[in-house]
């Protein structure tokens, strides 16, 4: 049996290689490395493609996480709602404007901000909301909107995940007022090397953020605010371009691997599968499953680590690779320890952290190495204990 990764940047590689090498030795050939017509394109198409006025492109998703909050002037004082079940990124972001991450629960079906629990969280300190789309997922944006509305608060969308998403027909990141992309390899939309953007129909926004990731600076060498130097390479908008034009067919590809998992994995114990809210399309990103813990056999028993981490260390030395995404929910990570949280504070993403195992994605995996996954994942689960009487 072949082993099988996670995902397989080479194998993409492949498929555009000669458009990729093109575009690249042109940007070399110009001359110009930093900004100049491969940058201004990029912007100008991503805005068209994401449905936006506006697109500032920046060196990475953390940055236009940070530039949109910097643009919209939330700092010291200042409350700002996410998940506790993302990557670091975004809640880090939070802390280093100055203002403080205020976490909420995940639903249980979609893993994204429980937008029951999100009224309750709003102070009169709460200045915004950065909702996730985790996994490719889109949140319920119309509901969430509403509430930002009603309250005052903006609402920057971390789309890193979920670049062609959609939600009632409209790009993610075309829907709240600042939408923040991360071309970094691994995402749907990934450069050869870091990259972000921030989208927008806010022209005043956009060009804040613009003079943000100049120094401050909208004439050279006249600075009116501390910024940051934040850019994409005009390599990595060259090479984006070029990807840009499969982005949705590799979507598309993505939604039959996911297809062809829910059909596989379906008559298997003990998992639950991702599902999609009526209302949203998911692009993927991972196709992320839980294993439950409570259909262990002896032999877990006497191991330690989650049922999942035993799960997915057998999978490993069958040559099946998988991700944990994310083993410790942000609340509870030391970096946060101030914050003042406790275990139990956010049971649905504590425990979804010990469960979650994300299986094999990527758009070129075949349907054969997909059915191998699927059984040799079969072959890693615990046998349900035999019923016993007396
Ligand atoms: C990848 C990611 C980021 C950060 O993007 P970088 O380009 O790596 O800085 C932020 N948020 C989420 C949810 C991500 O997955």
């Amino acid at each position: 049996m072949n082993s099988i990764p996670p995902l397989d940047l080479a194998q993409q590689y492949q498929t555009i290689s000669e458009e990729v090498s093109k575009a690249v030795l042109e940007v070399l050939a110009s001359g110009r490395y930093i900004g100049g017509p491969p940058v201004q394109d990029f912007e100008r198409q991503f805005a068209a493609y994401v449905g936006v006025e506006e697109c500032v492109a920046c060196n990475s998703g953390t940055d236009a996480l940070y530039l949109a909050l910097r643009a919209l002037k939330i700092g010291p004082g200042d409350q700002v709602i996410t998940t506790p079940f993302t990557f670091i990124a975004t809640a880090e972001v939070i802390t280093l404007v100055g203002a403080t991450p205020v976490f909420v629960d995940i639903d249980p079906q979609t893993y994204n901000l429980d937008l029951n629990q999100l009224p309750a969280a709003i102070t009169s300190k709460t200045r915004a909301v950065v909702p996730v789309h985790l996994f490719g997922q889109p949140v319920d944006m119309t509901r969430l909107m509403a509430i930002a509305e009603s309250r005052g608060l903006a609402v920057i969308e971390d789309c890193a995940q979920a670049t062609g998403a959609e939600w009632a027909g409209r790009k993610t990141g075309s829907i709240g007022h600042a939408g923040c992309f991360s071309f970094f390899p691994t995402k749907n939309l990934g450069a050869c090397g870091d990259g972000g953007a921030v989208t927008t129909n806010d022209p005043a926004l956009a060009e804040a953020i613009r003079t943000l990731k100049e120094h401050g600076s909208n004439r050279r060498y006249y600075h009116e605010a501390t910024g940051i130097n934040s850019r994409l390479d005009a390599v990595q908008a060259a090479i984006l371009l070029v990807k840009l034009r499969y982005l949705d067919t590799w979507n598309d590809l993505r939604r039959q691997v996911a297809a062809r998992y829910r059909h596989l994995l379906a008559p298997l114990p003990g998992m639950i599968l991702p599902q999609e809210l009526p209302g949203g399309r998911s692009v993927w990103n991972q196709y992320t499953i839980r294993l439950q813990g409570n259909r262990l056999d002896p032999a877990f028993h006497s191991t330690p680590g989650s049922y999942r981490d035993q799960v997915r260390s057998r999978l490993q030395e069958r040559g099946t690779g998988s991700m944990v995404y994310y083993p410790l929910p942000l609340h509870l990570q030391p970096v946060y320890a101030d914050l003042g949280y406790q275990a139990g504070d956010l049971p649905v993403a504590e425990q979804v952290a010990t469960e979650v195992l994300s299986l094999p994605m990527f758009p070129e995996l075949s349907p054969e190495l997909q059915a191998q996954v699927v059984y040799t994942l079969k072959d890693c689960l615990a046998v349900p204990a035999p019923l016993t009487s007396g």
